[in-house]
């Protein structure tokens, strides 16, 4: 399955846009043609996480200096040290497959062999191309060939890849497609809606776009499956 075939890219007024060559180029032909894995180096984890932070700190005190900063005030002393730290344990930790989520699978006891949807999962990413949040929802679907998994994995597997420097489109595939892994089924779907603050606060400056992008697997390319999800994406869920 080639991921240009399953994503969709829907901008909210309902138009429905192809991605172009264009935004491919924008992804990166690597993106392209190994599908679904963040371009690393081969020896990306030879270093320890407190080797990167080091060399982080001083990368990053060197670009606040070039912008002028004095780095002797008291505020911003600590700041390429706090830099370096959350880039390498949390905003980036998911790089890292030792940080990968390990999920338990349940025996389907109760025998419910229907869509199982846990919608409104929040995440923080940031974009690869600007180094910039992206804020989204992902809503994720499966149906049961036998195993279940516990809902906090769900979101514990969108925030491990949400936190790498990303675009959406390989966000989406890398989280649906691993779903598919853990539970032994093709049947997985997933759409996430998301903001680009580099989209919001730069370039444009479209402050009300959101960009949606779409799985659907397995049982899910069928149209009334994936009517049934979408109808509940559309619930009205205020506890
Ligand atoms: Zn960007």
């Amino acid at each position: 399955m080639k991921p240009q075939e399953i994503l969709s890219n829907i901008r909210l007024n309902g138009d429905r846009i192809e991605l172009t060559e264009d935004l491919m180029d924008e992804m990166g032909d690597s993106h392209i043609s190994t599908a679904v894995d963040t371009p690393m180096v081969p020896h990306a984890f030879d270093r320890s996480d407190e080797e990167k932070i080091a060399i982080i700190q001083g990368h990053f005190k060197a670009i606040m200096e070039t912008l002028g900063l004095d780095l002797t005030d008291d505020s911003l002393k600590g700041t390429p040290k706090r830099v370096a730290k959350m880039y390498v344990k949390e905003i980036f930790s998911g790089l890292n497959p030792a940080n990968m989520p390990q999920a338990a699978l349940f025996e389907n006891k109760y025998r419910y062999n229907e869509m199982l949807v846990e919608k409104n999962i929040s995440f923080y990413s940031n974009c690869e191309h600007h180094f910039v949040p992206i804020i989204g929802k992902a809503h994720v679907a499966y149906i049961s060939n036998g195993k279940v998994i516990g809902l906090s994995k769900l979101n514990r597997l969108v925030e491990y890849f949400a936190k790498r420097p990303q675009v959406q489109e390989r966000l989406t595939v890398q989280i649906a497609k691993t779903l598919q892994e853990i539970l032994g089924t093709e049947d997985v779907a997933l759409v996430i809606d998301a903001k680009h603050l580099c989209v919001a606060s730069r370039g444009v400056e479209d402050d009300t776009s959101s960009t949606v992008t779409a799985f659907y697997g397995g049982q899910f390319k069928n149209e009334k499956t994936k009517e049934e999800f979408l109808r509940y994406l559309e619930l009205n869920t205020s506890f």
